[in-house]
Parts: C-alpha cells; structure tokens; sequence
C-alpha cells in the first residue's frame, strides 16, 4: 500500500512528491556528511547496510547530510560517491544522476520540507520556540561549569504562555526551536546490541531542532528524512546510539512508526587501542593508491566486523560482494569492538591476485592491467617486453610473492619488462653461449636447478663462476646489479632467457668478438 503525500510549498515553486512506503521493501542508507573523504569507519557503515540491502532484495540509498554548513568541504561529496563506487558499493537511489522518488537527496536542498514537518510538532505541543539569548545560553553554560554540573539548557522557554511567545513574535525576536524531550525508559531493540537503555533528558536540556537560522540539526533532519524516504533499517557507528533515544522520542512525537535501529562497533587496533592513521584511521583513497584491490578492503572489513557464518573467515579466502551479500546475516555481526590487523589486509590482497589468476577472463584483465602499468612505468622505454605469454608468466610466478600488482614494476624488477640492448662483453664465445642456450633449452626452470646447471656449466667450459654470471646478467638484464641470477632467470621464465640469450647471439656475441679482436690489436 503507498500513501502518497505532496508537499506544496507556498515560497516556492517545487512540489515534492514524498512517497511512504509501508510496504515489506528493505530500504538502509547511509547518510553522510560532506566534511572530509570516506575513512574505514565510513566504508564500514556503508557496506554493512548495502550488504543488508542486497541481502534483503532492498535499495541503498546515499543521502548527504550537510545541514552544518560550517563543516562542509568543496567536492568531499563527489568523492565520498567516487571511495564508494570504487569499494563495489551500488547506489540505488541517492543525489543527481542516482535519482529515486524520494529526493532531494541532499539535506541542504529540504530546507523547506523540515519548515513544514516542524509545524507538526509546534502543533501538537511537542516542539516549542526558544526566544533565549546566545548571553542567556553562555551565562548557563558557565554557571554549570562552575557547580560541576553537565551543562544543560534548563527548558526556560517551555514554560511561556501563548502572550509571551506572541510579543516575541510581534517584535521578531530571533529564536529557534526546541523539541520537549521526556523521559524513554523503554529499551531500544538494537539489531546487533540487543536490548539497550539511554535516558538522555538525564543529561541534555530540550535540544535545538531548527536553528535560528531555520536550518535543521541533524537529529530532526536525520528523523525527518529517514522517515519520508521510508528508510526501514538504520545501521550506523555506535557513537550514534545514545542519539538513538531521542530519535525514537522524535518519531513518537510525529506519531509515525520508527524504523529499525542496529549500531555497529567501534573500529580499532589489533590491539584494541584506537584506531591509528597506519592501521586504517585514513582516507579509502589511501588504500587505493598503494594498490589494494577494492575487494580486499571490503573482506577486511567484514572480517573483523562480522556478519557471516563462522566458517566463512576460518579459511583465507577473498568473497567476492554478491558471494558477501548471499551470506550477510545482521545477527552475526559482532557488537564488541571489531579489531582490524592491516596484515590480513596484505593476505587478502595476495589472495584475490591469485583468485584473478583462476579465471581466462579475469587472467587477460590483469595482463592488461599490467601491461598499461608497464607503459605508465617506462614513458620513454622503446624497448619494453609486452609480450602477454611473457606478462601471464611472470604474473603466475609472483601469485605467491606479490602483495601489490604495482611492485611487478619497482625498479629492482625492471629486467622483466626493459629487454637489454646494451650487452656487451668479451668473456663467452658464441660456441659457449650456443651450448649453454642447449642446455638451458632442457633445465628445469627454479632457482636451486638453474644455480647447479651454471656451476656444471663454469666447471665444464672453464670459465670462473662469477665471470659466468656477470655476463649472464648482462646478457639478460643490461644490469650490473640485481637479484641473483639464477633466481632473476627462474623469474624471466625458460621462454624469455632463451631468447634473450639467442638476441645476445644475433647481435651481442658480434660486439663481443669486434671487442676481442679490438683488444687483440
Ligand atoms: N550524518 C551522520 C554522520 O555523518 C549520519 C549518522 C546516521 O547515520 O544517522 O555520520
């Protein structure tokens, strides 16, 4: 059943169509305020509800909570979308090209809709107009600091009569508008907390909820919106659970049904201290540009989080979102503080390497994906090694190895991807270099195999070993330095060091033999 409402607006000329949904339709969203870029924190909220959402068949919904204008920061909400596209986050309804029925999405473009819910409450008694002086509140504020009382504001405006709020308005005294907050000793039902009880009129005066600049605060917009956009569930940090109270009180007031409340844990240290900058306390963008793989950072998310059958993280393994969402189970989501350790973060890296390597399809991605990281690399290299058999090699052996697909491109690997072109030596003959091609031809390819095959190989044609290998680097890298070079070959793979070695011998060996007869002379 839809009830639809229309809102007209007499001071302008937008009509909004709110529709209330109470049917069965799973709708969560996470409401964030534009004041920075998407941490861990935000990230976690975001993919606990949108896992809940896909779980449940329902929609995500983003919705911008910037009605503290003070805080805001240029373009923190084109990114904050760009962190949760990245993160495989889909929104089903939120700002701009989002849509939906419900918007705006933005709060600072509802003002109105709040004008006109407040009303509500002015009528039937549960919000009233403050005419108290920002003097006024400071005095309060001091004097409860001073007798070492919470400071509150003391609900002086509940009490005026209709003829002394009338004389305020007839001389346009500035005010705001406070919601009467009683006593709620019922508990809230946390979905994952449990059966919980905060009495806030303990320890807070009526709070604000137009200001005096007839903006909202974000309680009454929160509550506001998340009822006309018909959000069924709220799952949000736990910081805002002692909010929740008044929330409840708010709808209550409204008489509307209020949704379903789940607060998810604090985020911290492996060690249980707060979370630090290193460990996660910093910017998706952050674990983006090292080179993490969305995927991975939603895994350790959820792995710390919780939410899954116990099984599901005893094995390392990396759940692709709609394998997570399948499983999501609300319940299981831990409500003790979820403890993330940044070295699991590198396995589920290494992890979902190997998981790409599985598939043809996703294989001849990550050779593409390497391949445009070569070329970014080496701008000005014309001799680059862009051949896919020699790419699909290389990253077949670093499936064990690599936690980060970039580090195939740190300097000290550049062998893999510049061919050599300036081999130039006078210690092999072409006979020798021809018979050691033969015998590499037939070696088993790993480190320890390849170290006797070159010892034999030394002994054999009387060359001393560290000569062997000086013109063997050279041969294959073009460098003086670098890793072993056993170890530099089994990573090149049988294929590319036989070829090196036969460049060597089409144009390397004539330099070689041109230098030798030059030193002859
Ligand atoms: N705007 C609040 C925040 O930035 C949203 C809290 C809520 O989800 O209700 O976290």
């Amino acid at each position: 059943m839809h009830l639809i409402k229309r809102i007209i607006n007499k001071s302008s000329p937008h009509i909004f169509i709110i529709k209330r949904l109470s049917s069965s339709e799973v709708r969560v969203r996470f409401a964030p305020s534009p004041t920075g870029y998407l941490h861990l924190g935000g990230l976690r909220t975001a993919l606990y509800n949108y896992l809940y959402a896909k779980n449940q068949n329902g929609k995500f919904l983003l919705r911008i909570e910037d009605t503290d204008q003070t805080r805001l920061v240029p373009g923190a909400m084109e990114a904050l979308i760009e962190d949760l596209q990245w993160a495989g986050i889909d929104i089903d309804e939120g700002p701009g090209k989002f849509g939906g029925n419900y918007g705006p999405y933005i709060q600072s473009q509802r003002t109105k809709i709040y004008l006109d819910s407040v009303k509500t409450l002015l009528d039937n008694g549960t919000a009233y107009r403050c005419f108290c002086t920002e003097r006024r509140l400071d005095l309060l504020r001091k004097e409860a600091v001073r007798a070492r009382q919470i400071p509150k504001y003391d609900n002086k405006c509940r009490h005026l009569t209709e003829k002394q709020i009338n004389e305020h308005l007839a001389k346009q005294t500035p005010f705001c508008i406070r919601f009467k907050l009683d006593d709620y000793e019922e508990p809230i039902n946390d979905l994952i907390y449990g059966s919980v009880h905060h009495n806030v009129s303990d320890n807070e005066g009526d709070p604000v909820i137009i200001k005096t600049d007839q903006f909202p605060t974000y309680h009454f917009a929160n509550v506001v919106d998340d009822h006309l956009m018909a959000v069924t569930h709220v799952f949000r940090g736990v910081e805002w659970q002692i909010s929740t109270t008044k929330h409840l009180l708010l709808y209550k007031a409204f008489g509307w049904q209020p949704p379903k409340f789940g607060h998810l844990p604090l985020l911290v240290n492996a060690d249980g201290t707060k979370l630090s900058k290193r460990q996660g306390d910093i910017g998706i963008k952050h674990f983006r540009d090292k080179g993490y793989f969305p995927t991975s950072l939603v895994n350790y998310v959820v792995s710390a989080g919780g939410g899954f059958p116990h099984e599901q993280f005893s094995k390392p393994k990396v759940y692709s979102m709609s394998e997570l969402s399948e499983k999501f189970n609300i319940e299981k989501v831990n409500s003790h503080p979820s403890r993330l350790n940044p070295l699991v973060l590198d396995d589920f890296n290494r992890l979902h390497i190997i998981k790409l390597l599985e598939s043809e399809t996703s294989k001849t991605a990550l050779v593409e994906n390497v391949t445009n990281l070569i070329k970014e690399t080496y701008p000005n290299e014309s001799n680059l090694d862009l051949n896919t058999n020699h790419i699909r090699s290389v990253l077949q052996w670093s499936a064990q190895r690599l936690t980060f697909v970039k580090d195939l491109t740190s300097p000290k690997l550049s062998f893999l991807w510049v061919k050599p072109t300036n081999f130039n030596q006078k210690d092999l003959t072409t006979d020798q270099l021809e018979t050691l091609v033969k015998i590499i031809t037939k070696a088993e390819f790993n480190k320890d195999n390849l170290n006797n095959v070159l010892k034999d190989f030394s002994k054999q044609e009387n060359i001393k070993f560290p000569v062997l290998m000086k013109c063997l680097r050279s041969a294959l890298s073009g460098l003086k330095e670098g890793p072993g070079v056993a170890e530099m070959m089994e990573i090149l793979g049988q294929q590319v060091v036989v070829q090196r070695l036969k460049d060597v011998l089409e144009n390397g060996t004539k330099t070689s033999e041109t230098k030798k007869a030059e030193n002859a002379a």
